[in-house]
């Protein structure tokens, strides 16, 4: 009888569970949304039960599809919406607060305070992270805070706190398992990502307490067991990655210097460094990857905070296109953008320029522009944020990039991939299988389950890429790409 693994993609807008074959091929997906919550503007919430009963019915809906029992499941998987934070009671499994998403600014002042103690170079230092209000320890310290009685629960243990992954993992055991993995431990700034042990100074300066804290393990390997009840079988889950780190595994940037670009509402770029953590000069995360067989490898990112949305601005706001994909054809019947740049720092800019108060700009327009010059222009500043981004790694790590391997939504645009590989003037290879970040988290399962022996089997489950090698002349690129940074500049808050 054949044999799977399950992959639970746990979203920030839906739920899914997806079906891979032994040779890591998709074979059923299920998926169910559930509501975002804006209780106050710039909040962003969930209701943990209902991410729960989404991806337990999303995990039973693929079954159902593919007509197969849970006795069939080798080991089952978690990726999950990063550092969004639950709190729950550790007896009933019952959650005080609802989820607070990574995407919300309620912690502003708590981050503020924290600014003003003089932590800033701290938490760089210990977990490789900024002091923003995106990641999890503000968010402990804002449920704590905002829960009559659960400081003092949680001191004496009767609380337990978990990013998504951790919460999912308590209730598929059944509150067996109070656990987590490294990928996911380092998005929550009380993590120390060299000793790799959560950090006494920051846990003090938050007042977050041991007792409620998962215990860190490698992201391959036995977590625990699915409850019986919950499919109809024990299942082993061995596998869990934040979706970031689980896409980096599941394109195959497993030695150092490789990178993978996720192209969505913004970019995720991620290069494997290896054992060696990078330190960013340039305002770049440090990360962890993932650990295997005891042993890490680090992570720089970075991302890019308007890019496929820039083509939703040309769509939505100016109506020039129908659909996102409607952008390659209009792009491609013009030669060139006219010398046209369009910088879409529609909430400010991000590394290396980390200007808050920088907003979009639109340079160089004459008589002669048109609506093509303007979508392409639109297109092209997704490639030129991303080059940004990838000379910042490439300074920070001293790795050169070859190739830089792609996903995400705005990724089947051809133009876009061609003109990316020409502005970097690196090879940019797309995989036909797009589902990498499920897939990087039933690789990660299935090689802690035994199930495969090594990566490699993998290889070939996304099928084979589509390669778009640089074509431009360097002086043309040179000239570019100056352009580009000219016109970031004059978007500036302050002309320099
Ligand atoms: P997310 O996971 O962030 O919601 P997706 O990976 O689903 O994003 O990608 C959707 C984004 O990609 C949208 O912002 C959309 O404008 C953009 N997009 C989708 N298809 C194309 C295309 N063919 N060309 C350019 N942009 C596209």
């Amino acid at each position: 009888m054949n044999q799977y693994v399950m992959a639970l993609d746990q979203g920030t807008t839906s739920s899914r569970a997806l079906l891979f074959d032994q040779r890591g091929e998709v074979v059923a997906t299920d998926q169910y949304e559930f509501t975002q919550y804006f209780p106050q503007p710039g909040w962003v919430e969930h209701d943990p039960l209902e991410i729960w009963q989404s991806q337990l019915r999303a995990a039973r809906g693929v079954l159902e599809k593919a007509g197969v029992g849970a006795d069939r499941l080798a080991a089952v998987g978690i990726t999950n919406q990063r550092e969004t934070t639950i709190v729950w009671e550790r007896a009933s499994g019952k959650p005080i607060y609802p989820a607070i998403v990574w995407q919300s600014r309620q912690t502003a002042d708590i981050c503020e305070t924290l600014r003003q103690r003089g932590l800033e170079e701290e938490v760089r230092a210990r977990t490789g992270l900024l002091i923003d209000s995106y990641f999890s320890g503000t968010k402990v310290r804002f449920i704590l805070d905002a829960v009559e009685g659960a400081q003092e629960r949680a001191e004496a243990g009767d609380l337990c706190f978990g990013t998504v992954d951790t919460w999912l993992l308590y209730q598929l055991t059944a509150g067996r398992v109070h656990a987590t993995e490294y990928s996911n431990a380092s998005r929550t700034l009380i993590y120390n990502i060299h000793d790799r042990d959560w950090d006494d100074l920051l846990l003090g300066a938050l007042r977050i307490p041991r007792a409620m804290l998962p215990e860190v393990r490698d992201s391959s390997g036995v977590f625990g067991s699915v409850a019986q009840e919950l499919l109809g079988a024990e299942v082993p889950i061995t596998g869990i990655a934040g979706d970031q780190q689980a896409a980096l595994f599941g394109q195959g940037c497993v030695s150092a210097g490789m990178v993978k670009n996720t192209y969505g509402t913004g970019c995720f770029l991620l290069m494997n460094t290896g054992v060696e953590p990078a330190k960013s000069e340039s305002g770049l995360i440090t990360t962890l990857a993932w650990g295997i067989d005891g042993r890490v490898e680090y992570a720089l990112e970075g991302s890019v905070f308007v890019a496929g949305a820039t083509i939703q601005w040309l769509r939505d706001g100016l109506g020039l296109i129908e659909s996102a994909s409607d952008s390659e054809a209009a792009a491609r019947a013009v030669p060139n953008t006219g010398g046209v740049y369009l910088v879409p720092a529609f909430t400010g800019l991000g590394a290396p320029y980390w200007d808050e108060h920088a907003r979009g700009i639109i340079v160089g327009l004459t008589r002669g522009t048109t609506r093509e010059h303007l979508i392409r222009a639109g297109l092209e500043s997704i490639a030129y944020s991303t080059r940004d981004l990838v000379d910042c790694m490439a300074r920070d790590s001293g790795l050169s990039l070859e190739t830089l391997r792609v996903d995400g939504g705005a990724c089947r645009n051809d133009f876009l991939m061609q003109f990316q590989a020409d502005i970097i003037g690196c090879t940019v290879e797309r995989p036909q299988l797009l589902e990498v970040t499920a897939l990087g988290a039933a690789a990660l399962a299935g090689l802690g389950a035994g199930f495969w022996r090594d990566r490699s089997e993998l290889e070939r489950s996304t099928g084979p890429s589509t390669r778009f090698e640089a074509a431009c002349p360097a002086d043309e690129r040179a000239a570019l790409y100056a352009g580009w940074q000219e016109a970031v500049r004059r978007g500036r808050s302050s002309l320099s």
